[in-house]
């Protein structure tokens, strides 16, 4: 238990008499679908804000595995905000989902929380719990920002939040209870509670929670010498420039690749990439009465690689042309239709240490795939919430996206449903630098070996998209995005039905209040989109923003 002794024998924080004026308002259950609206209501019954006001957003220990409705709950509080004037000063969003490490579901990132912050905020605060039985949390580097891969005050000191230590007496109490205070240095309970906060540098106030009340303290200016980090500057991602002597084989195998027709053009991607030494390995799957035309393609490029039987195939989701994300574990003991995996690369060994690899280390064999470390832990995190639905990652990705469409077209991996993307794995947002970085160096390599495949592939990852869970994806090539409206001219898709055919009567789409899509032609509807997962996605050949 935590007394009001114990915090006033705390020797590097004094109370912060500033903190009275503070606003905190507790979200009960941010994916409830009424809940930004509950919470605008509470916000109107509140007082004005004085110029030194901090609001902050309580989630408690809620995960937040639905960002989406986390964005819509914020931006409805921020939106409301433009009522009061004055504006509170700063804002902070305080819970547990800040310090869950990048690869567990309920995590909310520090870049997805920077980039929802107003202009407007002269400061931003995040308020993590300060309880040893997180003492894993601390500890785990797996917050991401870029490349860089940071333990969680770090990563939103980095991003410019000021970081406030939140301790609760009942959590201090269950860790006296279950021996988590023993560990650490000092003789008496104080001297404790300061040695675990001296773990903290980057701490700037502490809420405490005693029998009597909440108080908060600020660090005293001598012992803030805190290293306060200045904006990240990101490492430009860069590509490796190939031996000139891999210029010839490149082309070879993509030109080879494309009119022997052995490879999909998403695998011939990926096979360019190997050639060019920008990839170590990479996996295909084969039907057995294809192994023998590849195989001979592989030998005759000089090729390694290592095969083994596929125990499961994918299955078929519903309105996806036939993809799914998913294995069927039990298809592969039917007879007559085992497969194989397929692994090639430059050597053997690489060949050989990916097979290894399958099924025993999922993270080390995303790893040899080239895979960006963001963009495993978050398909960690992502793949439980996916479940929900068939699997596919898309409208998370398109969810835990931060900033404003449009999107680079190196990213769009929609595209995928209609042929072709410029990566084999599911990027961790639509913006993400490293997957976008890899993106870039396989446009390039196409672009030097077949100018005329680049700019097909460009114009096609340029096609915004609307994906559904179970009607259907659409693209639509030389749409334009003005002002939230889709005006468009062509329609892929991958399934036929009444969406499809609203879609060909129509010109525009727009998301309309409710969330669901119109489809109208010169100002008359003429159908709606509702449903499983509807997001609509815009990409662009011209980066935005860069
Ligand atoms: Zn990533």
């Amino acid at each position: 238990m935590i007394t009001d002794a114990d915090i006033s024998l705390l020797t590097d924080f004094v109370p912060d008499l500033s903190a009275s004026g503070e606003v905190r308002i507790v979200v009960e259950d941010i994916e409830h679908r009424d809940g930004s609206r509950a919470l605008v209501r509470k916000l109107s019954q509140g007082r004005p804000f004085s110029p030194t006001t901090t609001l902050w957003l309580d989630l408690a220990t809620q995960p937040v595995s639905d960002w989406r409705a986390f964005r819509r709950t914020w931006e409805a509080v921020v939106a409301n905000l433009d009522e009061y004037l004055p504006r509170p000063a700063a804002l902070g969003v305080s819970g547990s989902a800040l310090l869950l490490p990048g690869n567990t579901a309920g995590h909310l990132s520090a870049e997805f929380l920077a980039a929802l912050m107003p202009k407007w905020a002269r400061q931003r605060w995040v308020g993590l719990p300060v309880d040893p039985a997180c003492a894993e949390y601390y500890l785990a580097s797996l917050h991401t920002i870029g490349l860089r891969s940071l333990r969680p005050l770090e990563a939103f000191s980095r991003l410019g939040f000021r970081i406030q230590g939140e301790i609760s007496n009942a959590q201090w109490s269950r860790a006296e209870e279950a021996g988590l205070l023993d560990a650490l240095p000092g003789h008496t309970k104080q001297q404790r509670l300061a040695s675990f906060l001296a773990f903290f540098p980057e701490v700037d106030r502490l809420r405490v929670q005693t029998q009597s009340g909440v108080h908060t303290l600020r660090r005293t200016t001598a012992s803030s010498r805190v290293r306060r980090s200045t904006a990240l500057s990101l490492p430009a991602s860069r590509s490796r420039r190939p031996p000139a002597s891999r210029g010839t084989r490149s082309s070879a195998v993509w030109l080879d690749s494309g009119t022997e027709g052995v490879f999909a053009d998403l695998e011939r991607i990926e096979l360019l990439m190997v050639v060019s030494g920008h990839k170590a390995v990479m996996r295909t799957s084969v039907r057995p009465e294809r192994w023998p035309r590849l195989r001979a393609f592989l030998d005759r490029h000089g090729l390694a690689w290592a095969s083994q039987a596929n125990t499961a195939r994918y299955l078929l989701d519903r309105g996806k042309g036939g993809w799914s994300n998913l294995l069927d574990d039990t298809s592969g003991k039917r007879p007559g239709r085992q497969e194989l995996f397929v692994y090639v690369a430059r050597e053997q060994r690489l060949a050989d240490q990916l097979l290894a690899l399958e099924g025993s280390d999922d993270d080390a064999f995303g790893a040899l795939l080239g895979y960006p470390q963001c963009c495993r832990l978050a398909f960690k995190r992502m793949f439980p919430v996916a479940l929900r639905h068939q699997g596919d990652l898309i409208p998370v990705v398109a969810d835990q996206t931060p900033g404003p469409q449009p999107w680079s077209f190196l990213l769009n991996i929609v595209s995928r449903y209609f042929g072709t993307a410029l990566l084999s794995f599911y990027p961790c947002s639509f913006s993400c630098t490293v997957a976008r970085g890899l993106a870039s160096t396989a446009f390039a390599e196409i672009a030097q070996v077949a100018p005329n495949d680049a700019s097909a592939i460009r114009s096609l990852l340029s096609a915004p998209c609307l994906y559904t869970e179970y009607q259907g994806i659409y693209a639509f090539p030389d749409a334009t995005w003005d002002d939230g409206f889709l005006r468009y001219y062509d329609v892929l898709m991958t399934t036929r039905n009444r969406i499809g055919a609203a879609l060909r009567e129509g010109s525009h789409l727009n998301v309309a209040h409710d969330g669901r899509l119109e489809i109208s032609n010169r100002g008359r509807s003429v159908g709606t989109i509702g449903g499983a997962n509807v997001r609509l996605m815009v990409f662009a050949a011209e980066e935005s923003g860069g």
